[in-house]
């Protein structure tokens, strides 16, 4: 998680040079092993070559003690040289030494250790190496010695004596000749031919003396030297080859060596040594390695200034650009474009197109929300401002708009109704209606003119009128609440008036009973319906016996008052409100008995009869003193008996005159011939009394 966290923080310029350094580490492994190989060589190449030098050294410093020998030996045959000495002796040693310049001194030693002849020396003197005598007196010592290094009493100078024995005499040299070699001048020979920045030496071993060098070290010619590597390798060796070793040097450099043993010099153990300072031989290496190493260095460091430069033009500036975008963008600001230069790379312009018209898309978009928002703004204080209560209505049917006209209309607040349904303020007579509103709402149907009554806070009840427009799936409907309460108390009262107007058309204004419409209207309803239904319907004439004589004697005043009294009598025995009583005209009073079989009908006309004649109204011009009335009665029995009203009420009139013709103050009733086949009635003059009917029943009432 740490790494993932570590490289979470990495940005592209940090990953770009991680790619970079990636990319770039097998060339600086390459370039570091070849550097590394080149020393290799190098030092080896330079190994060898010190120790070609060294052998070659050894070669030209053995020549020089060859040369050395044969001098001495041809020294030693010469007449005047003899342990015998003599001035032709010290005269020849002059000679030599004098032509040999690599000779510091030139002389012949006897067998006691005395110079007897010397190049410088004119009487004899102790030779100062006894070691030296020792080792030429010796009859296995060979013909050629070299002896140690010591400095020269005579010459004072330091030296290494060469000798060589003089011819024996009975098997003993009786002594030798010797020089001491000019060191100064091995040292100029080393010097010879060796190439600038190399040293050359010559040590004696084993001690590991400095016999000669080159450049030339003076103080130290002589001296045993203790640490070296090279001597310490021979010191340690016991074979006494070529090789090669390396080590500080005696000037205290770093040095590579090559060393040789000289040849051709007797016991004596002499090693040339040729040195090259390390320094010298990596110095090119160094040179060439920081060159490449520089450029290498310059060439990243170039890459990576370039890349760091393309990558920020082509990368990073185009990624900024669309990063700032965003950033405007999420700010809210929908102008920003981050339109890509036509020279970046295409997947970036697409980006920074795509990213273009997702911005103009918003934009359109916000354009089209603020849009949507003037109109829903336009569209609220519409509905704030009207008197009509308009409410939103999710889809689940409740209200989540409720415009201020609630409280006008409801005596409640919008917050009151806000989450609420329409159900929750119907009156409950009209949840049907509601019910059956909020169906077609949740179907998506319009509506329109749907009334119903809303409960006021105060409990009472507000006509309203409805209209929805459904907005559309899943979105819900708005809904437009009309108060109609005054319209509709308009509507309740024209509707009285209308029924008051109606009941007056068909009022009889004397009697408050039916008037002739009306009884023919109900009556023609009631004889289709018993027709339809085959019901029993019966039909009561009544009419006032002599009233034109009371109308004679007591005034038509009174008259209108006697018949008020007798219709309000008719009218109380109404038992349904399908019964009625109607003016027929003049004093005759039609009463329509539905679902009334003949037998009723008769006890219910004899009732009335008796009723009117109980009320006991003086009428001093009839028979029985007070007024009476005659009834006569029809009936339609199960829907038979008359096919027609006129059939129904003729019947019924040609009852009554019978009545009449018998005595008045009485009831009669006709069965249809239909029915029985006879008439019950006896008929002494029918066409009188038929166009007596037929005048009855088209003169209006009153007449
Ligand atoms: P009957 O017993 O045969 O019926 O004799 P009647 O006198 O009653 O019969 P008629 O038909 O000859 O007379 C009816 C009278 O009723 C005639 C008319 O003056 C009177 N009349 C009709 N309408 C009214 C009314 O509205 N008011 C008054 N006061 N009299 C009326
Ligand atoms: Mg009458
Ligand atoms: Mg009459």
């Amino acid at each position: 998680m740490a790494f993932l966290d570590l490289v979470s923080r990495v940005g592209l310029r940090a990953r770009f040079i991680v790619f970079l350094a990636l990319a770039f580490t097998p060339i600086i492994v390459l370039l570091v092993s070849t550097n590394l190989a080149n020393y290799g060589a190098a030092l080896d190449a330079a190994t060898r070559d010190v120790k070609q030098m060294a052998e070659y050294f050894a070669t030209r410093q053995s020549a020089a003690f060859h040369q050395a020998r044969t001098i001495l030996n041809t020294v030693r045959s010469m007449p005047p040289v003899s342990v015998l000495g003599g001035a032709e002796c010290n005269r020849a040693m002059a000679a030599v030494a004098e032509t040999n310049p690599q000779f510091y001194t030139v002389g012949v030693v006897d067998r006691d250790q005395m110079i007897v002849c010397h190049n410088t020396l004119t009487k004899p003197q102790r030779f100062g190496n006894v070691e030296m005598i020792e080792r030429m007196t010796r009859p296995d010592a060979p013909e050629f010695n070299v002896g140690e290094f010591f400095v020269g009493k005579v010459s004072g100078k330091p030296t290494v004596i060469v000798s060589m024995k003089l011819p024996a005499i009975d098997g003993v040299a009786p002594g030798a000749v010797f020089a001491g070699m000019n060191l100064t001048n091995l040292s100029l020979l080393a010097g010879q031919g060796m190439p600038e920045g190399r040293t050359a030496a010559i040590f004696q071993m084993p001690a590991g003396k400095l016999l000669a060098r080159h450049p030339p070290m003076e103080s130290l010619l002589g001296s045993v030297v203790p640490i070296h590597p090279v001597l310490d390798t021979l010191r340690n060796s016991r074979s006494f080859e070529a090789g090669f070793g390396e080590g500080l040097g005696l000037d205290g450099r770093e040095m590579l060596f090559g060393f040789a043993p000289l040849n051709g010099i007797g016991e004596a153990m002499i090693v040339a040594i040729v040195g090259i300072p390390r320094s010298d031989v990596v110095a090119p290496l160094n040179r060439s390695a920081l060159w490449s190493f520089t450029i290498c260095l310059a060439v990243i460091v170039a890459t990576f200034a370039g890349t760091w430069w393309i990558g920020y033009w082509t990368q990073l500036r185009p990624i900024g650009r669309l990063r700032r975008t965003a950033h405007r963008i999420a700010s809210g600001d929908l102008g920003a474009r981050a339109t890509i230069e036509t020279w970046q790379a295409p997947e970036l312009r697409a980006l920074g197109d795509d990213f273009d018209a997702m911005t103009e898309r918003l934009e359109e978009g916000r354009k089209a929300e603020e849009e949507v928002a003037r109109s829903e703004a336009r569209y609220r204080i519409l509905a704030e401002n009207t008197s009509d209560l308009v409410t939103s209505l999710d889809d689940t049917g409740r209200r989540v708009f409720v415009s201020p006209a609630c409280r006008e209309l409801l005596g409640r607040e919008p917050d009151e109704l806000m989450a609420g349904r329409p159900e929750d303020i119907a009156h409950p007579d009209d949840l049907p209606i509601v019910g059956s509103m909020m169906e077609k709402v949740r179907m998506g149907v319009p509506i329109s003119g749907i009334q119903y009554r809303i409960i006021h806070r105060d409990g009472h009840p507000i006509w309203v009128e409805v209209g929805t427009k459904p907005l559309g799936s899943g979105l819900g409907a708005v809904l437009v609440i009309r108060d109609i309460s005054v319209r509709k108390r308009a509507e309740f009262a024209l509707a009285n008036a209308n029924a008051r107007l109606l009941e007056q058309a068909n009022t009889d204004g004397l009697t408050g009973l039916g008037n002739r419409r009306s009884f023919d209207t109900r009556l023609r309803a009631e004889v289709d319906r018993s027709l339809a239904e085959s019901s029993d319907l019966s039909l009561l004439l009544i009419d006032v016996d002599w009233f034109k004589r009371f109308n004679d004697t007591y005034g038509h005043l009174a008259g209108d008052e006697c018949l008020r009294l007798v219709s309000a009598t008719i009218g109380a025995a109404i038992r349904n409100p399908r019964e009625h009583a109607a003016r027929f005209g003049g004093e005759e009073i039609a009463l329509i008995l539905p679902n009334t079989s003949i037998g009723e009908a008769v006890e219910r006309g004899e009732a009335i009869r008796q009723a009117v004649e109980a009320m006991d109204l003086s009428h001093s011009c009839s028979d029985y003193g007070r007024v009476t009335i005659s009834i006569g009665v029809a009936c339609l029995h199960r829907g038979k008996g008359f096919s027609s009203t006129y059939d129904m009420i003729r019947s019924a009139d040609q009852a009554l005159y019978e009545v009449k013709a018998n005595g008045r103050n009485s009831l009669r009733y006709r069965i249809s011939s239909a029915l029985k086949g006879q008439d019950r009635t006896t008929d002494q003059d029918a066409n009188a009394r038929e166009n007596n009917f037929r005048r009855l029943v088209s003169s209006p009432p009153g007449e």
